[in-house]
């Protein structure tokens, strides 16, 4: 499946009735977040995913420290960055408490070291090179990125996968393979897969193990399937001779796939929807003015026409469109109005941030006393 990084969805179009997604446009950005022209490409698709921005939920944790209190934070509260990164904090913050409460507890030296390594920004990208290799079986280690993942390492039975010192390494496979998968299995971003070079006595064929993670009825034993490299572009043709499933790992699958031996080392895996499609001319039957506001039910039109009226300020635009003013304070649709900024062309350099919502009011007692009247209105 290709992840299009520096992409938006231009349009999602259902059908008729409205009651099903039939297609999603994207298009890739320019530095501006424009969409390029030329770039577009519609896919048929069943469902998308909307996501709206990450920010840390750390009102409670900021306010609490400017007050002088006691607190203490982890994952989401703390920071964004990976799952790992967010466990391994809370390990730390949660030895921290039992420690301040009076519990014996260590914390190692090197955990904070690789707290940092874990919340850090991916490292390079190093070029790719498969070699065909004198065994029966050996893995392809596709990982070309550094970053904070290892699991592969401990995987392996006979440890021929080493990562070294640092967590940010790349794997690097030696040794006799046993062909057993686990790290097929393990590895979180499918980057690995094994080439079964005895497979075929002739040599007119090779078996691969690849990994997948959708349903096992997309790929029956006996499918044919479209093979496809590490960057999605297609290869050839390939046959599901069988799958494994295994019960710890929900809906990953390993597949037992016949290629043709000139395909064995340039297959990363497959496609299972077709290519995009043409464009669709039609007119939209979904809603070209979305609400960005969802306390208040504020269109983008709305926001888009302060915008080029030369607001620059999200203070000012809470007041004059009320985006921003509704319960959340502004949490789910700040970063949607920051981006319309940008789709206009301004830059956020020029935009003043919005006011922070107090957490807490200090409210005198007399407030909810005076000037009450009872049920008898005295
Ligand atoms: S298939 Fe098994 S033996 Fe071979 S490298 Fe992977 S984990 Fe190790
Ligand atoms: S488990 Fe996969 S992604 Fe992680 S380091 Fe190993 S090969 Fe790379």
């Amino acid at each position: 499946m290709p992840i299009w990084t520096s992409h938006t969805v231009l349009r999602a179009d259902g059908d008729g009735a409205r009651e099903q997604l039939r297609s999603v446009t994207i298009a890739e950005v320019d530095a501006h977040f424009q969409p390029v022209v030329g770039s577009e490409r519609t896919y048929e698709v069943d469902t998308l995913l909307i996501a709206v921005g990450l920010n840390s939920c750390d009102e409670l944790l900021v306010k609490s420290q400017e007050l002088g209190l006691k607190v203490y934070g982890a994952g989401d509260t703390a920071e964004i960055a990976e799952a790992s990164a967010a466990i391994f904090s809370g390990r730390i913050v949660g030895r921290q408490i039992a420690r301040d409460l009076g519990a014996v507890v260590t914390i190692p030296e090197d955990w904070s070291t690789l707290a940092a390594v874990l919340r850090s920004r991916p490292g390079k990208v190093q070029p790719l090179t498969v070699a065909e290799l004198p065994l029966s079986v050996h893995p392809v280690i596709r990982c070309v990125q550094e970053i904070p993942c290892d699991p592969c390492e401990a995987s392996c039975p006979e440890g021929l996968i080493t990562i070294g010192d640092s967590i940010m390494n790349l794997p690097h496979y030696d040794g006799v393979c046993l062909g057993c998968g686990e790290c097929v299995s393990v590895c979180p971003g499918l980057a690995i897969n094994l080439v079964f070079n005895d497979y075929d006595p002739s040599g007119e064929h090779s078996l691969l193990m690849l990994p997948f993670e959708c349903s096992v009825d997309t790929v029956p034993p006996g499918a044919e399937i479209d093979t496809v490299d590490m960057d999605g572009e297609p290869v050839g043709k390939g046959r599901v001779i069988a799958l494994r499933e295994r019960p710890e790992q929900d809906r990953r699958v390993l597949l037992l796939v016949e290629v043709p031996a000139a395909d064995k080392l340039k297959v990363a895996g497959f496609a299972i929807r077709g290519p995009s499609v043409p464009i669709v001319t039609a007119e939209s039957e979904l809603d070209d003015d979305p609400i960005v506001c969802r306390c208040e039910r504020v269109p983008k039109s709305a926001i888009v026409e302060q915008i080029r009226g030369g607001v620059r300020d999200l203070n000012q635009l809470k007041a004059l469109a009320r985006a921003g003013m509704g319960g959340c304070g502004g949490k789910t649709c700040t970063e949607l109005v920051r981006r319309i900024f940008r789709e206009e062309g301004v830059d956020l350099g020029e935009v003043t941030a919005g006011t922070t919502r107090p957490l807490v009011a200090e409210t005198p007692l007399g407030a909810f006393v005076r000037g009450q009247e009872d049920d008898r209105g005295e």
